[in-house]
């Protein structure tokens, strides 16, 4: 079901004349020049749940879980839309670049970007590591800009029971066994982290805080200092985003 579903989905975007993902008016491409417009105009600022888990790094988020952006995202990760991998990608590396600014380190300290990894089962849902895909075109980016940045995956995550009807305690509980070390991958980002490189952790969404704060910890646990992450969308409720975005 889900096969056919995510097929005819990939081929109605290559056949059909093309909905604005954001939106769903309809015109060439996969979003609208309104949509890019705002999209574009999102300025990254932080954020923080309330109240955050033990551990979370300083986190930044380019916008709202709202509007353009949360359908963007959705059509993305849920929809197969995956030639918004680019955009999604590039607005990605826009919030790192503005993440490292806002947390301390002069612009074009290296960098270790690590997306948060899909299960396995997630990964084949949605054909291929959605957060891996964005974080390898915010690398590229980030590069052809003149910064140097890398990509790292220390962790695998194990297979896990859905989370979204959980509540915060039982996520925390769920996140903090869902990600396996690689231990090699991790000694050598040690090494490069202890000669300067700043690690950046990537998610699309953040909500509790409970993912990346386990994601953070384990590496944390492993020598690797993880002082932000980066997302793309934050849910409201929490404190700070509110901030205006421009
Ligand atoms: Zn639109």
């Amino acid at each position: 079901m889900t096969w056919l579903g995510q097929t005819w989905t990939g081929l109605a975007d290559l056949v059909l004349p093309g909905t604005c993902a954001g939106c769903g008016a309809g015109g060439p491409g996969a979003l609208c020049a309104n949509c890019t417009r705002l999209l574009r105009g999102l300025r990254a600022h932080p954020v923080r749940p309330t109240p955050a888990p033990p551990g979370l790094p300083g986190c930044v988020a380019l916008g709202g879980y709202e509007g353009a952006l949360r359908e963007v995202l959705l059509a993305y990760k849920e929809r197969g839309r995956h030639t918004l991998a680019r955009t999604l990608g590039d607005l990605l590396a826009s919030a790192v670049a503005a993440g490292v600014r806002l947390a301390g380190p002069p612009a074009g300290t290296p960098l270790l970007l690590v997306p948060v990894p899909d299960t396995a089962a997630a990964a084949r849902d949605r054909y291929g590591d959605h957060m891996l895909r964005l974080a390898r075109r915010a690398a590229v980016r980030l590069n052809a800009a003149g910064w140097p940045a890398g990509l790292a995956t220390p962790l695998s995550a194990r297979p896990r029971a859905d989370s979204a009807h959980l509540d915060r305690a039982g996520r925390a509980d769920a996140a903090a066994g869902a990600f396996a070390p690689r231990t090699r991958e991790l000694a050598r980002m040690a090494e490069v982290a202890a000669r300067g490189a700043v690690v950046v952790a990537l998610d699309d969404i953040l909500t509790t805080g409970a993912t990346l704060a386990a994601v953070a910890g384990r590496l944390r646990a492993s020598g690797v200092p993880v002082p932000l992450a980066v997302v793309l969308a934050a849910t409201r409720r929490r404190a700070g985003s509110r901030t205006p975005s421009g």
